[in-house]
């Protein structure tokens, strides 16, 4: 398992045991940061959006482990720094 290369391929929906080599599985366990699965992932799904309830927990999860990010005032988009 790498982190600083997007191995989404290797993941198979139909195997669990494949799930560690998912950006999205990294991120979630902490061995990628947002950042890193922004720059690097190269299996994202599309842009989403969120309410604001939504948008707020991911605030907090982020801020909890220190992930920094910007959000676009007009946009909504955010970037992670
Ligand atoms: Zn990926």
């Amino acid at each position: 398992m790498n982190n600083i290369t997007c191995e989404c391929h290797l993941c198979d929906i139909n195997n669990e045991s494949t799930d560690k080599y998912c950006c999205q599985t990294k991120v979630n366990k902490l061995q990628m940061t947002m950042k890193q699965y922004e720059d690097i992932c190269k299996d994202k799904p599309p842009i989403i959006t969120v309410d604001n309830t939504e948008a707020n927990r991911l605030f907090n999860i982020w801020n909890e482990h220190g992930c920094k990010y910007i959000v676009n005032e007009k946009t909504g988009i955010i970037k992670f720094l």
